[in-house]
């Protein structure tokens, strides 16, 4: 569980994007929706220690992450993974790129490879896995990106957009394997303009306007009229 109290954050020479968000990402899937420019992504970023906020505090499973000392806090980070709507991928095989956040994290090559093995079955790229990385498409990268978070194992996965070039067959993976985690305990929060995709996967939804929480509960609740 990731909790947000009353976070504010303003972006260098920005005004206020987040102006005091209180919210909880619980195990089960919460979706972010609201208009372009309301704080979804910096939410996101806040959440997973990216971003440090103005004022406010960020619990991570219950610990203040900023007031942890470094150790406790890099343990904490590593807990949570965000996956960038246009995730950068890198030279290399796409086995090679999921298994990136392993090596970062010291796994040794032998023991990463049954979960890079799995992590590219869930997501259909087993096929892909000597192509080179930096020839795929937008759609196949994002596909990459949620394989290098699955890889880790996170307690918490945080999705900006993670459908936006999706197919309709690669968008359904994606909602599948994100209710599978769900349903294994993962904390997962997804900002998204795919309403329907929302509707389907979310236990919970928020809706961010103007870098507050205008309206939380059941998505179909808060997504109603949007
Ligand atoms: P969303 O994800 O809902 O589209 P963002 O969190 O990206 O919203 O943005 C919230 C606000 O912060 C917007 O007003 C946006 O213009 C501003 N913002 C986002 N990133 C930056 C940045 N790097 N520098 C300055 N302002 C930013």
């Amino acid at each position: 569980m990731i909790e947000l109290l009353d976070v504010r954050y303003s972006y260098p020479r920005g005004a206020e994007a987040l102006r005091g968000v209180a919210l909880t990402i619980r195990e089960g899937i919460t979706s972010l929706v609201g208009p372009n420019g309301s704080g979804k992504t910096t939410i996101l970023k806040i959440s997973a220690g990216l971003l440090r906020p103005a004022a406010g505090q960020v619990l991570v499973d219950g610990s203040d992450l900023w007031s942890a000392d470094p150790e406790e806090r890099l343990r904490l980070r590593r807990s949570v993974v965000y996956v960038h709507e246009s995730p950068v991928v890198m030279r290399g095989t796409v086995e090679e790129n999921v298994a990136f956040g392993l090596r970062l994290r010291g796994v040794p090559d032998e023991e990463a490879r049954e979960g890079v093995r799995e992590a590219m079955e869930m997501l259909g790229l087993s096929q892909l896995a000597s192509a080179s990385a930096r020839t795929l498409s937008a759609g196949q990268r994002q596909l990459v990106a949620l394989a290098r978070a699955l890889a880790v194992s996170p307690r918490h996965l945080l999705l900006d957009e993670p459908t936006a070039n999706l197919d309709r067959e690669n968008r359904r993976r994606v909602a599948r394997v994100l209710r599978t985690l769900a349903r294994e305990g993962v904390s997962v929060a997804v900002a998204t303009h795919d309403r329907l995709l929302a509707l389907e996967i979310s236990d919970r939804a928020v809706l961010i306007e103007d870098g507050l929480v205008a309206a939380e509960g059941g998505p179909s609740e808060v997504l109603e009229g949007l």
